[in-house]
This record gives structure tokens, C-alpha cells and sequence, in this order.
């Protein structure tokens, strides 16, 4: 294969039956009732079941949403906003839409709205200053032990709430085979990363060849122990997920999908089906849930959709709560919102049905998971603990004191974490270039004491002396 965009192949590769006859959706074929949205008539066409008829049939302008649902002819801002950030919705997404209004979440993850143009100014095109984290272009390594190839900006469907709206859509286009060069060469110079995630976009968009070429090489890297795929597809194109393809996917175990549902609507008999070829396939089945105001805000839809995923295979893994991404803040709940709903989960709910509930953190934090506090108090001798009725109960704790747990073998040198502070292995993280900071730095140099300290700390000092004492 040459270097060119491995896309154009993408779109041509004849690795899964091409449709025959294949058939546009005529408006006739689409349109619902004007004022209602019934569901619109494409399952009607023989071509439903074929991913590939899903994806050209995508809709993606005002005019063929419009034909789709005639109420929203009325509607004009969505083209504007639909300029800004790319449309693009399945026939089988857009059929699961019963009301076309804020009363329905299918419908607001789907079609664009107004409020996308909010631009307050802590909201950022990229908050989780991902690009900063990219040693070689499409792959992010954050994480010392994992990192995350972003293997294409395509998507079947493009969700109002998306993370990566910065990429997503605007040019649909994979990695070239320089990039997958360069980064199977970083992942071979770098043998801590032990879990390649690969996502977009949604690697599910691509031929089934060519996710194979990825995952290949992802796989000839010895140190690479687990593969995960990040993919909205069994919930937005379900048709997707064909024997062909978990076939394939199994050659590359273990590999894990990480997929996303967030309202119970989206789980249908196609989306079970599909989830359940995966987990057929010995393919684990994680979800990540994005909080959404207005969706999946309530402990109550919360429970009905981890209930529902449990039954179809899907682990409840993370609910995020949303990013802070430039075009969705009208999707953001407080955070106290998702430890409210935490709250009603535990105890109603087997722990294997709760997810973790995260923040991702601006400037690259990570994530942080949140949670209710169940800790009373403490001391020596007791831990006092509630539950989610609200008792209260004394945990004695041993009458041996425990030994200190030995330092970690792979701990990464002169970057303590707060492990490392609990156990005893480092007296304290200290910020920086703060003021205070740089007063004792400056003091210590007219002092000329350049004893050990804090390893951060004498960074600070050296670069003070380098600039001749501050
Ligand atoms: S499928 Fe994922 S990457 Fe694509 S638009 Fe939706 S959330 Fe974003």
C-alpha cells in the first residue's frame, strides 16, 4: 500500500459484500408525517440491514433532514449551526426519533441546536489538551500505560455532545500509513504502554481491511497487551457489527470495545443483536455514558439504562460528566448532579451495573472519579463507615499495625503521585512557580544553600541560579 490517504480505500474496499441495486433514499421513502415524527418508512428498503446503505444514507444537510422530518422545515437556524459542526445521522439513528423536540433524546443527540453556538469562555475546543499530549500526530499518550490512536474523523453519526467536535466530521478522513509507521515505532520505543485504545471518530466506519491493517500492527507491538476500540456504532449503526467483522476482530485478542449509550431508547432489538455478535465473539463490552441535561439526568433514567445494559452484555463502565467542549454547554449539569444520581444507584443497583462516575479534567488531568463521600470518620483503631439507607457502623481495624506497602519497582522518577505521599515513599507534591516558591528559592541562593529539598523544588532552584539568582 502506498502512502497515500488509506480513506480512499476506506470507501472502495470490497472486503464485505457491496450492495447491489443500490438505492438512494427517496424522500417518499423518508418522510414522516408533518408535525409528528413518526417513525420515518426506510426500514421498508431491502438495503436496511447493509452498513454500507446506513452510511451513504446518512443524513447530512437541513434539506435531506427536512425531508426526513417536515416539521423542522421551520426550523432554519439548525443549517447554521449545522455549518459550524457537522450533521451526519443514520437512517436506523433517525428512526428511533419519536418526537421531533427537546422532549426527545434521540432527537437532541442528534440534531443540531441553537445553543451549539454558545461560546462561553471557559468552554475550549480541545479541554483535555489532547493535541499537547500527541508525542506523534493520532496518538495521544497520556497515561503511562496507555494511549489512544485516533485512527479516523469519521463517525456514522455525529453527536451534538461530542468530545471531540474540534475533529469529528469536517473532513472524513483515516490515518495514512506514515502515521501508523510512526506510531507502531513509538509504541515500540516505548514498551510502559500496555493498552492501545483505538478511536476517532469511530474506527467502526472503516472497512473491515482496513481496521485489520491497524489492529495488526497495533498487535506486532510485543509490549502491547490489550487492544480496546472506542465505537458508537452498535448504538447509532448497528448493522455494523456483522460476522465478518467479529471474525476479524477476534484474530487480534484480547481486544475490548468500549462503546456509548446513554438513553434506554437507544437500546433496540438491533443494538442488542449487535452486542450480542460482540460478545459472542469473546469481545468485552464496556460503555461509556456521557451526563447530558435534559437526557440522561435523572437517577431514574440512569438506573432504567444501566438495568437495560447489563441484560444485553454491556458493562456499565464510566459516566462522564461532559467535557468542557466549545459547542455543548447546554448539555452540562453541575457536578453535584452526577453524585446525586451515585448516590440512588448504590444500593439499587448490583455494583457490576454502576458505573464509575468521572470527571475528565481540563489541562490534561485525567480523569478523576467522583463519588459520595461513605467515610465518617477515622482513627488508629476504627473507620466509621454509612451505607446508602444511611446507617452508620464502626469498622474496628486490625489490632497489628500493617507494614508499609514497598515502593513501586516502575515508579516514574522525580514525579511523585499522591500514592506515593500516602505510603510514605515522598514528604509532599509542591506547585511550581508559585511566589512563595520562588521566595524560598531566591532565599536559599543568597543564603547559598543548595542542600537537597523537594525534586521539584531544587528544579526550581537550578533554574533560578541559571538565570543568576533570580
Ligand atoms: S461517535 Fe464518538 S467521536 Fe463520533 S461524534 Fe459521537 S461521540 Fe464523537
Amino acid at each position: 500500500m502506498n502512502n497515500e490517504n488509506m480513506m480512499q480505500e476506506a470507501v472502495t474496499a470490497n472486503d464485505e459484500p457491496p450492495p447491489s441495486n443500490e438505492e438512494p433514499a427517496t424522500t417518499t421513502q423518508l418522510s414522516s408525517t408533518p408535525g409528528t415524527a413518526t417513525p420515518p418508512q426506510p426500514r421498508q428498503s431491502p438495503k436496511w440491514n447493509d452498513w454500507r446503505w446506513q452510511i451513504r444514507n446518512r443524513i447530512r444537510t437541513y434539506k435531506e433532514l427536512t425531508d426526513f422530518f417536515p416539521s423542522l422545515r421551520s426550523n432554519a437556524g439548525i443549517a447554521r449551526v449545522a455549518e459550524k459542526y457537522p450533521m451526519a445521522i443514520t437512517p436506523y439513528y433517525a428512526s428511533l426519533i419519536k418526537s421531533t423536540d427537546l422532549s426527545d433524546p434521540v432527537y437532541q443527540m442528534s440534531v443540531p441546536q441553537g445553543q451549539e453556538l454558545l461560546a462561553p469562555d471557559f468552554l475550549h475546543a480541545d479541554p483535555l489538551e489532547e493535541e499537547e499530549d500527541m508525542p506523534v500526530p493520532g496518538l495521544v499518550h497520556r497515561y503511562r500505560d496507555r494511549a489512544l490512536l485516533m485512527a479516523t474523523t469519521m463517525c456514522s453519526m455525529y453527536c451534538r455532545h461530542c468530545t471531540r467536535k474540534r475533529v469529528a466530521g469536517y473532513q472524513e478522513s483515516c490515518i495514512d500509513v506514515s502515521q501508523l509507521n510512526a506510531i507502531t515505532d513509538y509504541l515500540r520505543a516505548h514498551p510502559e504502554v500496555k493498552d492501545v485504545v483505538i478511536s476517532g471518530g469511530d474506527p467502526m466506519t472503516m472497512s473491515t481491511s482496513l481496521l485489520e491493517r491497524i489492529l495488526a500492527a497495533v498487535r506486532s507491538v510485543p509490549s502491547v497487551d490489550i487492544i480496546r476500540i472506542g465505537t458508537r456504532v452498535p448504538v447509532v449503526m448497528p448493522q455494523r457489527i456483522t460476522n465478518e467483522l467479529t471474525t476479524m476482530l477476534s484474530k487480534y485478542h484480547p481486544v475490548w470495545i468500549n462503546t456509548h449509550f446513554n438513553h434506554p431508547n437507544e437500546i433496540t432489538p438491533e443494538s442488542a443483536a449487535a452486542c450480542a455478535k460482540l460478545a459472542n465473539a469473546g469481545l468485552p463490552i464496556g460503555n461509556q455514558s456521557v451526563l447530558l441535561r435534559g437526557i440522561n439526568d435523572t437517577p431514574q433514567v440512569m438506573e432504567e439504562l444501566c438495568r437495560a445494559l447489563v441484560k444485553i452484555r454491556v458493562r456499565p463502565y464510566y459516566l462522564f460528566q461532559c467535557d468542557l467542549v466549545r459547542g455543548v454547554e447546554h448539555f452540562r449539569t453541575p457536578i453535584s448532579r452526577g453524585i446525586e444520581i451515585m448516590e440512588y444507584l448504590r444500593g439499587r443497583l448490583s455494583g457490576l451495573a454502576i458505573p464509575t462516575y468521572v470527571v475528565d479534567t481540563p489541562h490534561g488531568g485525567g480523569k478523576i472519579p467522583v463519588l459520595p463521600n461513605y467515610i465518617i470518620s477515622s482513627s488508629p483503631s476504627h473507620t466509621v463507615l454509612r451505607n446508602f439507607e444511611g446507617m452508620i457502623m464502626n469498622y474496628p481495624e486490625p489490632m497489628e499495625p500493617m507494614p508499609r506497602t514497598p515502593p513501586s519497582t516502575n515508579a516514574r522518577s522525580g514525579s511523585p503521585g499522591v500514592w506515593e505521599v500516602a505510603a510514605g515513599h515522598s514528604s509532599a507534591i509542591t506547585p511550581s512557580g508559585s511566589h512563595r516558591q520562588k521566595r524560598r528559592a531566591a532565599r536559599k541562593v543568597q543564603r547559598g544553600d543548595t542542600s537537597q529539598q523537594h525534586p521539584e523544588f531544587n528544579l526550581l532552584l537550578e533554574s533560578l541560579m541559571s538565570e543568576g539568582g533570580g
